[in-house]
């Protein structure tokens, strides 16, 4: 029995079955399918019936699992009882699979039993097909000698599942002693080597790629207009986590926001997470609509090989080394992208915005400090710990005033929300008292729209720290455009022009290049939109 696991080990299985009434469903045909799949190097087969089982031995010696499905009205009984079991094995199955679901049917024998005269009778080895984690380790104490995942989403305990339920198999991979198998909605050769990653001792995949119409449906349904299946987006800042559907065009729906309480720590914020997403994934689910995945923008800098927090913010402490993309991949149960907040904003502008019509850009969005992103060639740049684009903190005064980062002159020490409440005190200006930086900031907005000498004055000092920044930007990467974004930039009509001007003048040939400094298109949702971006770019 031992011998048989082991040559199953960290491979693949491929289940060629047809559907009743489907033309393949023939035994010659089924059984030149398995010739073929066999032929490319898959190491056993699944098969259902003894009559199929029988032609398949007569070319392979490989191991087969196989299987007698009964249809009892919707729902299929696996192996129901021991003489389907007794006849696979005289036909040469390898290994008995037999349904070992909590379900109540009134026919066959108990599964235990089945599992024991298996054993004890034909000397086979018996996988147990299971929906749940407790069905698993049930099946698994009864003596079962791997356990599959293959009937989760079609029990109706675990129904409306469409695809590979990951935290399942986290959870069996843990829990129990004997293999276990993925086998269920594993759709393409990504998950399948995901699978075997996270445990599985081997994959079983079927539709896939033994049914040539489950794959044509598959084919034509992505080609439907507006039929790519929607991403669950959320960013986590300081204040608040957003979260929301989004579409593969960028429109928002079903959005949710929960306060990050951030001086909670670590365990208030990853639950502060849970509860921004789970209404969004069963609202979702309501509607009908499976999420390929989920994006996460969060403050800080992520690593971009684990996505894992690698250094956190001030906003968030006891945020830095969370697993971020392991636990939320385990909580949701789906394919997960984590990115730095300033980097998901401008992936929202290059998928959603005015990035769309150009392939090299850099957008800088103006909040408490500056964020940034270099698009190259319709790529954002996140280099190795997702620092790349950090346009803040580039020196624009040498020994010039402190920056929050250790050194000084940075453009952020003078382009920021602190730093306009700065130049308008500086020139005599008062705020109303009461609110944060970025309330009085609002003020000082308000007040240079009215033309107060102060505000205005203020404003014309920022356009001209930030006019250095951009030029050393444009000398660094010569993109199409700089696209700025921020409240503090809103409602300024002379602001980016003025910046664009003295860009021109202090470039070199600057006249000539007529460099384009203009606002960004993505708004408020621009976190939650580019962190769903990253899963659309991983379906393409
Ligand atoms: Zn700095």
């Amino acid at each position: 029995m031992a011998e048989i696991l082991e040559k199953l080990r960290g491979q693949l299985v491929v289940s060629c079955q047809a559907a009743p009434g489907d033309p393949l469903e023939d035994t010659e045909t089924i059984r030149r399918i398995a010739r073929s799949v066999t032929g490319a190097g898959a190491a056993g087969l699944r098969i259902n019936s003894p009559e199929h089982v029988a032609a398949i031995r007569q070319d392979s010696d490989l191991p087969i699992i196989g299987i007698q499905k009964r249809y009892c009205g919707e729902r299929i009984h696996i192996t129901p009882d021991f003489a389907s079991a007794a006849a696979l094995s005289a036909a040469g199955a390898s290994i008995i699979a037999l349904d070992c679901t909590d379900r109540v049917w009134d026919h066959g024998d108990p599964w235990r039993i089945v599992i024991e005269r298996i054993h004890r009778e034909l000397n086979l080895p018996v996988m147990a097909d299971i929906a749940t984690l407790d069905e698993a380790r049930a099946a698994a104490a009864a003596g079962a000698d791997m356990v599959g995942t293959t009937l989760n989403g079609y029990t109706e305990q675990t129904g409306n599942h469409d695809s590979f339920n990951w935290p399942l198999l986290a959870g069996m991979v843990r829990q129990i002693r004997v293999p276990v198998i993925a086998e269920g909605h594993i759709s393409s050769p990504e998950e399948a080597r995901r699978a075997v990653s996270a445990g599985a001792w081997c994959v079983i995949v079927g539709s896939a790629i033994s049914r040539p119409g489950v794959i044509t449906s598959n084919f034509i349904r992505t080609l439907q207009p507006g039929a790519a299946a929607p991403a669950i987006g959320v960013d986590i800042g300081g204040t608040l986590i957003k979260a929301g559907l989004v579409d593969a065009r960028g429109q928002v729906t079903l959005t949710t926001q929960v306060p990050t309480d951030a001086p909670g720590g670590r365990d208030a914020i990853a639950a502060n997470l849970c509860q921004a997403v789970q209404p969004v994934l069963s609202a979702a689910r309501n509607q009908g609509l499976v999420p390929a995945g989920l994006g996460i923008a969060s403050a800080g800098a992520i690593d971009v090989q684990d996505g894992s927090v690698f250094a956190a913010t001030d906003n968030l402490p006891g945020w830095a080394c969370f697993p971020l993309q392991k636990f939320a991949e385990e909580r949701f149960g789906l394919p997960t992208w984590v990115v730095n907040d300033a980097h998901a904003a401008v992936l929202a502008e290059l998928h959603f915005g005015l990035g769309r019509s150009l392939s090299d850009f850099v957008a800088i969005t103006i909040g408490t400090g500056i964020g940034g992103g270099v698009v190259c060639g319709g790529k954002l740049l996140r280099g190795q710990h997702g620092f790349a684009g950090t346009i803040g903190h580039h020196v624009i005064r040498e020994g010039g005033l402190p920056c929050n980062c250790g050194r000084r002159g940075c453009l952020e020490a003078y382009v920021s929300t602190a730093a306009l409440l700065r130049e308008y005190r500086e020139r005599g200006g008062s705020i109303r008292d009461g609110g944060d930086d970025a309330a009085a900031a609002l003020q000082i907005n308000q007040l240079a729209i009215a033309g107060s000498p102060a505000a205005v004055g203020a404003y014309q000092a920022l356009a001209g720290y930030l006019a250095e920044g951009i030029a050393n930007i444009f000398n660094l990467f010569d993109p199409e455009a700089v696209l700025v974004s921020g409240g503090l930039v809103e409602g300024q009509v002379q602001f980016l022009p003025s910046v664009a001007r003295q860009v021109a003048s202090l470039l070199h040939f600057g006249a000539k290049r007529q460099p384009c400094v203009q606002a960004a298109q993505a708004g408020r949702l621009a976190g939650v939109q580019g962190a769903a971006s990253l899963v659309f770019e991983a379906e393409r």
